[in-house]
């Protein structure tokens, strides 16, 4: 049987394709073997029908042959999930973290004004993340409707199953967190990626997360309104580690593969991840 991996991406709009200003909708993409091509196909698709942010009607699906000696092998991040009792909160406690991974305070503040305001021409999501100069404060993409999409990584086929267990242990074994855990892995072992903020765009879904090399991808079960549409991510670069085109090109095409699982730890206060910091 072929062990041969392949690239299988999914972008969704409403109001015609992305490029010609459709409104994006949503975007999933996996790695896999081969043999799992046609049932991957019908997964994306009836992901992007239904999605809670509306009926697309342009749905684009990439499939690409990935050679293997250009698959990087990284170990999935440390889960953390932080307690927290509403999205005020977490994101203060967010805004703590961000400040452990190095980052100005007053920095950090204009990265969740960013996420705020949204991307700049319709006020509303964009499809990929800001791109912010931990320095300068200043963004980076060179499409900032747009911005940049993290891209080419998933689960080695083998730890689906181990991952999907463990998660199910702790009541987090959903789309949501073992795609963003994948993501957040990719993008956190990036050269000149510092840190990365994010919470979801759909509406039913609250949790949202901060993750780095160092600390890990730390959870937060409410880092925005409940039935709020408005989602984002921010990847807080340092450019003096890593040169923006360079870290662009990663992000976007350097295939990664997690081939091992890190911990996952239960619900914990921010005191205690703190000090679970100091033990490591
Ligand atoms: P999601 O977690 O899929 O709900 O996405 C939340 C936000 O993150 C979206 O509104 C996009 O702005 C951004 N986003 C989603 N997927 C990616 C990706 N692959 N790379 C970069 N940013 C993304």
């Amino acid at each position: 049987m072929s062990q041969e991996l392949y690239s299988i991406r999914m972008r969704a709009a409403q109001g015609g394709p992305h490029e010609s200003g459709g409104r994006h909708i949503s975007g999933a993409e996996r790695i896999v073997l081969e043999e799992k091509i046609p049932v991957t196909l019908e997964k994306l698709f009836l992901r992007a029908l239904k999605h809670g942010l509306g009926r697309p009607d342009f749905i684009n699906i990439i499939i690409e042959f990935i050679s293997p000696e250009k698959i990087q092998k990284v170990t999935s991040l440390p889960v953390y999930t932080i307690r927290c009792r509403d999205y005020l909160e977490g994101r203060k406690l967010a805004r703590k973290v961000l400040e452990l991974a190095g980052i100005e305070r007053r920095l950090i503040e204009r990265g969740f004004n960013y996420l705020l305001e949204g991307c700049f021409d319709c006020g509303t999501n964009m499809r990929g993340a800001i791109l912010m100069d931990v320095n300068t404060g200043c963004r980076l993409e060179p499409d900032p409707n747009r911005g940049i999409r993290a891209s080419r990584m998933d689960y080695a086929p083998n730890l689906e199953e181990i991952l999907s267990r463990e998660l199910e242990k702790l009541g987090l074994n959903n789309d949501h967190v073992r795609e963003a855990l994948c993501l957040a892995t990719k993008v956190a072992h990036v050269p000149g990626i510092v840190a990365e903020l994010c919470w979801s765009d759909d509406p039913g879904y609250t949790a949202g997360y901060v993750a780095s090399a160092n600390l890990g991808y730390v959870r937060f079960n409410y880092l925005k309104e409940k039935d709020s549409r408005r989602g984002g991510r921010i990847f807080f670069i340092d450019p003096t580690m890593g040169k923006p085109e360079e870290i662009i090109k990663i992000l976007e095409q350097k295939p990664c593969i997690i081939s091992k699982l890190g911990p996952i730890y239960s619900e914990m206060t921010f005191d205690e991840f703190r000090k679970r910091l100091k033990e490591h």
